[in-house]
């Protein structure tokens, strides 16, 4: 490799260590190294699909800035991952924040908290939907008001559903709209390692000092202090002390507060005393909302009917939807194919295997009844009612869409139907669902209360 393009990658580095911040810097984009440089490609590893992912999704943008900042005139980015990286293989299998994980070792008591904020995690980029409209609104209204007018927001949903992305935006728009305000955003994990640290060299006074004299005081998925009684009682102290003295706290966990694990009952009734606001598990049309934002924000054109695919396959949580994302974009931007459902396919095997819901004839069958108000025994008799005859033909079409069963099975599991019935009724609902909108529409949710 040339002397001048190494020289200009370092130059580069620099320019993007100022646009994102140290920490950032140090985390994600110092893991990179350069490869090659042809033309308008840029071609780097990384240590881990994780680091490449990330870099792809939330620094892609910035490095190719920085890039043509120095005369490199890159449009491409393409990072292999080392496969052989065991470290970054934990943290990917430890759903937390990244970004934040890696200065609890490096960081001293008493650090700029919005160093190791994402700057990427703000309102403006979450995606608001039926699941997280309330919390969202919550959020909103807290980071906009001084008054502490819903003291403690407890924030809790599933992993993976934007409570830490909440929270982030929360404290940006407090430092946009009144930068006095002290604002400390920390894990339940740092907070612990805090309070121990500070227990071992005596210095439990400045580490209260420190927290109770905050305005706004934030603590992300407080389950890990369940069952650790020192930590609780000190966090009951502290949440008491701010909390009387009319400061914000904003907490999230994974669980709503009656229903944390280990945690004394005193602070779990403390906890529920503000707002709850629950993060619901998504919906396709969250899902599909957030990844045509991804995709149009990393300046990618990607097909309408990927897209879909992805958000229809992929529901377990919004951080495994975007990694599906990462991936597919990256494996198309290093082979150079076009993006395909195909591709899709093939690229995401593993995760689509996991997130496969096993819908079976029996449970299609259920729902149907259930829907139509008819009895199991009805659905595979003979009874010619019309009520119970559409039902029937509605579950054999559902039968044929949602699983892989051939014609014969089905009328066999319909109390031995010949297959023809089956065709028939397929053939039946299909006609409805174009002459009769409103049939239609009851059978896509129908449809959907069977997959989800
Ligand atoms: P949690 O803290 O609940 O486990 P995160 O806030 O870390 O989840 O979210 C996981 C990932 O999904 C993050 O990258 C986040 O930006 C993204 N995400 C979650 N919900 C949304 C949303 N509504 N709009 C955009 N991105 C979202
Ligand atoms: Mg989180």
């Amino acid at each position: 490799m040339k002397q001048d393009i190494q020289e200009r990658w370092e130059k580069a580095l620099g320019v993007v260590k100022q646009s994102i911040g140290k920490n950032s810097f140090i985390n994600w984009i110092s893991k990179l190294r350069l490869v090659d440089i042809d033309g308008n490609n840029i071609y780097l590893t990384a240590k881990s699909n994780f680091i490449r992912d990330t870099v792809i999704s939330r620094y892609g943008e910035e490095l190719k800035s920085a890039l043509n900042s120095v005369g490199l005139p890159i449009t491409t980015i393409h990072i292999d991952a080392d496969q052989q990286d065991v470290v970054s293989r934990v943290h990917e299998e430890q759903p937390n924040e990244p970004a934040i994980a890696q200065p609890i070792q490096e960081e001293k008591d008493g650090v700029d908290t919005f160093s190791i904020l994402d700057p990427k995690l703000t309102f403006e980029t979450f995606v608001v939907g039926k699941p997280n409209e309330f919390a969202y609104a919550a959020a909103m209204r807290v980071s906009e008001s001084s008054n502490a007018q819903y003291n403690p927001l407890f924030l809790y949903g599933g992993v993976g559903l934007g409570k830490t992305h909440l929270m982030h935006s929360i404290a940006w728009n407090i430092k946009k709209s009144d930068p006095s305000r002290k604002v400390v955003y920390l894990s339940a994990e740092k907070f612990m390692y805090l309070f121990i640290k500070s227990l071992r060299f005596k210095n439990s006074m400045s580490f209260k000092e420190h927290f109770r004299t905050v305005d706004v005081l934030m603590v992300d998925d407080v389950q890990f202090i369940g069952g650790k009684d020192a930590t609780q009682e000190e966090f009951f102290h502290t949440f008491n002390e701010l909390v009387d003295s009319n400061r914000q706290v904003i907490i999230s966990a994974d669980k709503s507060p009656s229903d944390l694990d280990g945690m004394e009952e005193r602070l779990k009734s403390r906890l529920g005393w503000g707002l709850v606001a629950d993060i619901h598990p998504s919906t396709y049309e969250l899902r599909l909302g957030i990844l045509q934002s991804k995709a149009r924000n990393m300046g990618m054109q990607i097909s309408a009917k990927v897209l879909e695919f992805l958000a229809f396959k992929i529901t377990s949580n919004i951080r495994e939807l975007e990694g599906a994302l990462n991936r597919i974009i990256a494996h198309a931007t290093l082979v150079g194919r076009e993006l395909t459902i195909d591709v899709a396919q093939d690229v995401l095997k593993d995760l689509l295997r996991a997130n496969e819901k096993h819908i079976t004839i029996e449970g299609i069958q259920k729902k149907v009844c259930e829907y139509y108000g008819i009895k199991f025994s009805d659905i595979t008799s003979t009874k010619r009612v019309k009520s119970i005859a559409r039902a029937r033909q509605v579950a054999m079409y559902l039968a044929k869409q949602l699983t892989t069963k051939s014609f014969p099975e089905i009328g066999r599991n319909f109390g031995g139907k010949d297959h023809s019935t089956v065709v028939h009724s397929v053939k039946k609902v299909n006609e409805l669902m174009q002459s009769d909108r409103e049939f239609a529409a009851d059978l896509e949710v129908l449809q959907k209360s069977i997959e989800h």
